[in-house]
């Protein structure tokens, strides 16, 4: 799976590419992340990138013809077309549904705003898929391509050490609720006991207790995700 990635502060990126699964991940060739700079498709001498917004008001808006032509020419750097992703808050809520469509692409373009955002015709031209890490106004749109990214890469083939993990995960195909609860050692931690069904070994019972702990967390904690 490729991911690149444009942004005005490629920086942000070096430690997370280099932790955890996304590093293994990466040394193993199963994903790849490009960075690209799109103040690289600037297209005057100052390298700007921004401009004030037609109207008035405060902040700067990214201009079209950088944000447009760095994507053309990223596109243009494998025979792969990618999925154009535009991180923004107007976007499509990120929910693991779209986490799941998102996976089935071999390759995302994933595009982090800045200021006040992308000017329309960035919009308008390239027609991405807008998605939004929910209600709420980050600073720009790198941690939420990092969202993107860290949620994807689970539902690639080889990323996750057991992929089964993924499967029951809240939320996932095996598990549309609530994951069940966990336990590890010690069986007991201030008074507070492992329950009895997890020490036995009947993976039946276990199976049955996993799915009714399920139940009981979503009906408390989210009883939306029932009406699903
Ligand atoms: N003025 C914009 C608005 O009200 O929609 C917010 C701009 S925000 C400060 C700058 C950039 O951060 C956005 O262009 C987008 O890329 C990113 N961003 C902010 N909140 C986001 C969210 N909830 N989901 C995805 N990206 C977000």
């Amino acid at each position: 799976m490729r991911f690149d990635v444009l942004t005005l502060f490629p920086e942000m990126f070096s430690g997370y590419l280099t932790q955890s699964l996304l590093k293994l991940a990466i040394e193993r060739s199963i994903v790849s992340v490009d960075l690209h700079n799109i103040r690289d498709w600037a297209q005057d001498k100052h390298h700007s990138v921004d401009d004030r917004p037609y109207g008035g008001g405060p902040g700067m808006v990214i201009m079209p013809g950088p944000a447009v032509e760095a994507v053309e020419a990223v596109q243009k750097l494998d025979v792969t077309p990618g999925r154009v992703v535009m991180l923004t808050p107007q976007g499509r809520p990120l929910n693991q549904r779209l986490v799941e469509e998102l996976a089935t692409h071999p390759r995302l373009l994933l595009m982090c705003g800045r200021y006040e955002g992308f000017d329309q015709r960035v919009i308008d031209i390239l027609e991405p898929e807008e998605v939004s890490i929910g209600d709420f106004i980050i600073n720009g749109g790198e941690v939420a391509a990092m969202v993107v990214i860290d949620s994807v890469i689970r539902l690639v083939p080889g990323v996750l050490g057991d992929e089964d993990s993924g499967r029951y995960d809240s939320f996932s195909t095996g598990n549309r609720l609530l994951e069940f609860a966990q336990y590890t050692r010690p069986r007991e931690y201030r008074g507070l006991q492992v329950p009895e069904v997890l020490l036995a070994g009947d993976h039946q019972k276990i199976a049955k207790w996993r799915e009714e702990s399920s139940l009981q967390r979503t009906r408390k904690q989210r009883p939306d995700l029932l009406n699903e």
